[in-house]
């Protein structure tokens, strides 16, 4: 049977001015806990001081609370130590005054093995009758008890009944439970928050070993529930994930190649929902600070509309490199708008490089020590791109041709029926196959109607925020004043008699 079920308070061990401790403090402390409903007193725990008391001041202390609590609720006295003899000596005390059972840390600071792990909790078993909570907190000590070796001792150690269990991993606690058939009791030791709800847009999240969130938006104080930034592993068992549907991603399965256009990558979104995910503390960076979400937003969006500076062109390179063979294939990447059109894809490119570039040369130091790009010019680096690559598109498909989209499928190019017929009607210039200009046709396809336009073109225009949202950020920062001072002077208007 179970010490406690429900919640047991780990409470402090109330000192005087003198560095004594308080025990009519603590009498007060343990009575008001018991009044309120506690399920168990936790005395002497990491809270309680155990790593500062003496060794006479900590069993002072348990014989004081046992004492206190008066047998109305059960009295748990922490017993760990990183000298196996002290745990023991602590532990014994702990049963000689009466405490209901113990809650042993593993040993901090000396890193024990997993087998260090077994002869110290067996020791001190060993010594003891009563039960024993084995206490995992590796955030603070440094050493981790795995779930196979909680369980070995759970199974082999018959006062051995529960682990308290603060690696904040629900991994860890799900696997410790299935290796004890659900037997051993378990305490959550982690203090946290339970987040619930759903991000609608998120690329690459499968991929990932984490997922980082954030507000997205300024936040008032009816929003302060919903202020808050964290991460947690994807893999984490409350996620729940909804697959994307992109453009032709049927063709990912069959057995060619050739149709999928960008034959060796692929990128992903799901929907992500959160049902009731736990995070612990340790991984929560806010927590309700309102005033800070607006910045917060702002300043990671700056960020990220600067990146797309420099990851949106490489998108470029590869669709103006395909155009070109494209139009070597159709035998006319000589003729002079073909070479034009080629140009000005080239000059929209590096556009939108130069932005990328600009808003990262005129970043600044923060007094933090890190740097920070330029606000306005990331915020007209990512506008461009929410034009400018939908016009290179434009291009590589007018270079392309009709036969981007009429072309038969690869299964076709090599049936009895029709294979000779399309072999033979896609014969382009000699430097090219029929099967590169299959794949060249199929690249551009892909990256301008379809999955990969996804990245290409459909998360240029949205991704870091729908184009409003760079103009609004780009009225913000424009310092119009100073424009309308320049203004002034030129035309004289000088009403102050400042020039
Ligand atoms: C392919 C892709 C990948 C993405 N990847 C990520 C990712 O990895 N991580 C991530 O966090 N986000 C990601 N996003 C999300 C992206 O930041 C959002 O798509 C973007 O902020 C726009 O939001 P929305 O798609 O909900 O469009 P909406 O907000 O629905 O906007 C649609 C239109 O409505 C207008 N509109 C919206 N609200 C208002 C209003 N209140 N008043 C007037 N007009 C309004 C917008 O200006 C826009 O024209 C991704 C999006 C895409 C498409």
């Amino acid at each position: 049977m179970a010490i406690f079920k429900g919640a047991g308070v780990a409470i402090v061990t109330p000192m005087n001015e003198n560095e004594e401790v308080n025990y009519e403090k603590l009498e007060e402390l343990v009575e008001w806990q018991i009044e309120q409903g506690t399920d168990a007193i936790v005395i002497v725990g990491t809270t309680g001081e155990s790593s500062t008391l003496t060794t006479e001041e900590h069993s002072d202390v348990i014989r004081a609370a046992v004492r206190f609590a008066k047998h109305r609720v059960p009295v748990i006295a922490g017993t760990g130590s990183n000298c196996t003899r002290e745990a023991i000596h602590l532990s014994e005390e702990a049963e000689e005054a009466g405490a209901d059972g113990l809650l042993a840390v593993t040993p901090y600071y000396n890193k024990a093995t997993q087998g260090g792990l077994i002869r110290y909790y067996t020791e001190i078993a060993e010594a003891v009758k009563l039960p024993i909570i084995m206490y995992n907190v590796p955030g603070r000590t440094g050493c981790n008890i795995m779930p196979e070796t909680a369980a070995t001792l759970f199974k082999n150690v018959e006062n051995i009944v529960g682990i308290k269990e603060a690696t904040g991993s629900l991994a860890q606690a799900s696997k410790l439970m299935y290796l004890t058939d659900g037997k051993i009791d378990l305490y959550s030791g982690e203090d946290g928050i339970v987040v619930r709800g759903a991000k609608m847009h998120q690329t690459g999240a499968l991929n990932s070993h984490q997922i980082l969130v954030m507000p997205t938006q300024t936040m008032r104080e009816e929003d302060r529930d919903y202020a808050v930034a964290f991460s947690v592993p994807a893999d984490d068992p409350s996620i729940l994930y909804i697959y994307g549907r992109q453009a032709s991603d049927t063709r990912k399965l069959e057995a060619s190649k050739v149709d999928v256009g960008n034959a060796n990558y692929g990128g992903q979104e799901v929907i992500i929902i959160f049902e009731d995910t736990f995070v612990p503390y340790k991984n929560v960076y806010m927590l309700g600070e309102i005033d800070f979400t607006g910045m917060l937003v702002e300043r990671f969006a700056g960020y990220h509309r600067q990146s797309y500076g420099g990851c949106k062109v490489g998108n470029g390179d590869v669709l103006i490199g395909a155009s070109q063979m494209a139009a070597e294939c159709n035998g006319c990447a000589k003729a002079s708008h073909i070479k034009d059109k080629i140009i000005e894809m080239i000059h929209l490119n590096e556009t939108l490089f130069s932005c990328g570039i600009a808003c990262s040369c005129e970043g600044s130091p923060t007094r933090a020590g890190n740097y920070q790009i330029d606000m306005l010019l990331a915020n007209v680096c990512k506008q461009n791109v929410t034009r400018l690559p939908y016009e290179i598109a434009r291009l590589a498909q007018d270079i392309a041709g009709g036969l981007m989209v009429t072309m038969p499928s690869d299964a076709d190019f090599t049936s009895d029926e029709v294979g000779e017929w399309c072999r033979k009607l896609m014969v382009g210039d000699a430097r090219y196959s029929v099967e590169d200009r299959q794949r060249i046709l199929r690249l551009i396809e892909a990256m301008t109607i379809g999955s990969v336009a996804v990245g290409y073109l459909t998360e240029s225009m949205h991704g870091a925020g729908s184009p409003q949202a760079q103009r609004i950020m780009i009225g913000r920062q424009a310092n119009m004043e100073a424009k309308k001072a320049l203004a002034r002077r030129l035309c004289g208007i000088d009403p102050d008699g400042l020039f």
